[in-house]
């Protein structure tokens, strides 16, 4: 179920515009609007689930949904030489949209260490 008051579920509802890259029944890409690598999407459930602490029994297809789509996202990006998957959850890895999301991002050679 969307949330109203969530800054992504107004997205995958089309209320705020996005610049969207893949979409099924589970899940929604979008290009990120601060981009911090060549290639920066966010893939989201179309779910309100609030971060990965929030996965459960019930909910955890989502991510399934969203871990088989990333493959054909990052080909279409043309992301042939690898890329790097993340979720920040929660105050301490700085989530700032409290919708459960995973960055893609690649198109250049990233650094070693992730923090
Ligand atoms: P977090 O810091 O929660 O892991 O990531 C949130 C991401 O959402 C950030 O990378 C930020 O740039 C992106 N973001 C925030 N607001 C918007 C928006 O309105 N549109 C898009 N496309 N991305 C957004
Ligand atoms: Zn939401």
């Amino acid at each position: 179920m969307l949330n109203a008051d969530c800054l992504f579920c107004k997205i995958i509802n089309g209320d705020i515009p996005s610049q969207k890259v893949y979409e099924n029944d589970y899940c929604f890409a979008f290009r990120d609007i601060n981009p911090q690598a060549p290639v920066h999407i966010l893939v989201v459930p179309k779910d309100h689930i609030e971060s990965a602490d929030m996965v459960k029994f019930n909910n955890s297809f989502y991510v399934a949904k969203i871990f088989e789509a990333i493959p054909s996202i990052a080909k279409a990006e043309g992301l042939k030489n690898g890329y790097r998957v993340i979720t920040n959850c929660g105050e301490d890895a700085c989530q700032t949209v409290k919708h459960l999301h995973f960055h893609i991002l690649g198109g250049e050679k990233m650094a070693e260490k992730m923090c």
